[in-house]
């Protein structure tokens, strides 16, 4: 069965890179028929920021991908919080094993004797020392001590750390579904921490243990994480694992828009576009990053965005809904390159996906962004002329002019459409359209069109000056549809007001 995990570490708020890999983890457990799971990993306590696990869990709500199981869900494998598995003592049985099989081995040396060693060697020329295979044998460890040391130092209670015993000069060899074999020799690799007395786990051997117990299948995740994969390889061969261990599939980076390195936490505002999904308030600084959402975007065009940084279905089609992404979703289409953030992109969907909805939709969108008491219809009416225009349910309210008398003029109409005999045309107008019975803007067009013939005048003599008066504004949607809606009183009112 496919069972995939998303297993964000609550070091901050989501980034969009981590939103996306959610969304692929996501579209193969669907696909498939599986199941997706919300694992929070906070082994690394010294990182922990308060508010981010809310934040994760809010921000795959908004985007409509939540887990069927994991943290702040429930199901059959919790807890689903690592720091609540260490409560329950799930690592320390494992971390054992690996000593008592030889493959992992204590470690007393201390923070300062770590740091002395890494100054000696940089002294030394050497400024890429490790713990491995040729050092270990000269720090304090189970391989280099004696057995009666090691005890001695274990009944006194000294603090310790475990490390795998990285063996010397081995080619780890497995499959990446998207980068396909990939081959490390492990005398590129050190003897990774893996466990500490404290009884706290690492990233690493957490991370291996729990996808074993929660049978993930497959491990779809960004490629910071490749050069740990041989890492984890190997801990599944020495707890005997290798039989079940899950697929691997490392996702490209995403890229700054110039392509040039990574997209980072700290790229957004200061380029333009918000890098996170929801805004975010730093508790420590509180410094506010902006999000998607309180820009205006919609999940669904945001998800749509995100599933084309660094997937195509390999057709021209562009908009997916999310069950078509489900529908449409391989592994095998995924790129081992690089994806370039495109903000104008994203401003496409958010726009398309405007478009596609329905007045009724916008305006009850437009009436939660609105001070004032205006009618679900009137707002509709604003939709349908704005729609076309806007990118953001914000850009619709751009038509001032629907909600309040224009308070300036236009300069340039005003410059050069405005002439003498204007105000006297306008009055006769006026007139005209207070005769009306109907204020329908095929009416209001037509009497307009037979006022001009009346008169023997020309539309770009009458009709900027016109939508000036009533709107302040040079440009714009129809004028008969924007009087429909504004209603007779009001675009009189408006008419008489701006000859004055
Ligand atoms: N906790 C890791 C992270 O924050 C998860 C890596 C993985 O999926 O194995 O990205």
């Amino acid at each position: 069965k496919v069972r995939v995990r998303f297993a964000p570490s609550p070091t901050g708020p989501l980034h969009m890179g981590g939103v996306r890999t959610a969304l692929y983890n996501y579209l193969f457990a669907k696909k498939h028929g599986g199941d997706f799971i919300l694992r929070i990993e906070d082994t690394d306590q010294t990182r922990f920021v308060d508010g981010a696990e809310d934040y994760i869990i809010e921000s795959l709500k908004w985007c409509g991908i939540m887990p069927n199981e994991g943290q702040g869900i429930g199901g059959d494998f919790g807890p689903y919080k690592q720091s609540e598995r260490k409560e329950a003592d799930i690592y320390r049985p494992y971390a054992m094993q690996l000593v008592e099989n030889g493959h992992a081995y204590y470690a007393f040396d201390t923070p300062d004797d770590l740091t002395n060693m890494r100054e000696m060697a940089k002294k030394a020329k050497m400024p890429n020392w490790q713990y491995n295979s040729i050092t270990r044998g000269s720090m304090k460890n189970s391989i280099s001590l004696s057995s009666d040391e090691v005890r001695a130092k274990l009944e006194a209670g000294d603090p310790y750390t475990i490390r795998i015993k990285m063996p010397r000069n081995e080619d780890v060899r497995f499959h990446d579904v998207i980068r396909g074999w990939v081959t490390v020799n492990t005398n590129n690799l050190d003897d990774k921490v893996i466990f500490k007395s404290d009884g706290m786990p690492t990233y690493h051997l957490a991370n291996i243990v729990d996808d074993h117990l929660m049978e993930i299948s497959h491990v779809i995740r960004g490629e910071e994480w490749l050069p740990s994969a041989p890492l984890h390889v190997l801990l599944y061969r020495f707890l005997g694992w290798e039989d079940t261990m899950p697929l691997f599939a490392h996702l490209p980076l995403l890229l700054k828009p110039d392509g040039n390195g990574k997209l980072s936490k700290r790229d957004g505002d200061r380029l333009g576009f918000p890098v996170f999904p929801l805004e975010w308030k730093d508790p420590k600084t509180g410094e506010v990053s902006s999000g998607y959402r309180e820009k205006g975007y919609f999940a669904e065009s945001f998800i749509n965005m995100l599933a084309f940084l660094g997937w195509n279905p390999g057709t021209p089609q562009e908009i997916f809904s999310l069950e078509e992404l489900v529908d449409a979703f391989t592994l095998e289409r995924v790129s081992k390159s690089g994806a370039k953030f495109d903000p104008d992109k994203t401003k496409w969907f958010n726009q398309h996906y405007l478009r596609a909805k329905s007045n009724e939709e916008l305006a009850q969108l437009l009436s939660e962004r609105i001070e004032g008491d205006y009618s679900l219809e009137f707002l509709a009416g604003v939709a349908e002329m704005m729609k076309e225009r806007a990118s953001f349910v914000d850009e619709m309210l751009e038509g001032k002019y629907f909600f309040e008398r224009p308070q300036e003029f236009d300069a340039k109409t005003v410059r050069k459409k405005w002439k003498e005999q204007t105000p006297e045309i306008m009055k006769e107008l006026i007139s005209v359209y207070e005769q009306a019975t109907d204020w329908k803007a095929e009416t209001l067009e037509a009497i307009f069109k037979q006022f001009l013939s009346d008169k023997e005048l020309g539309m770009g003599a009458v009709l900027p000056n016109f939508r000036v008066l009533v709107t302040g504004l040079g440009m714009g949607p129809s004028m008969f549809a924007i009087c429909e809606l504004l209603g007779k009183e009001e675009t009189i009112a408006r008419m008489k007001i701006g000859i004055e």
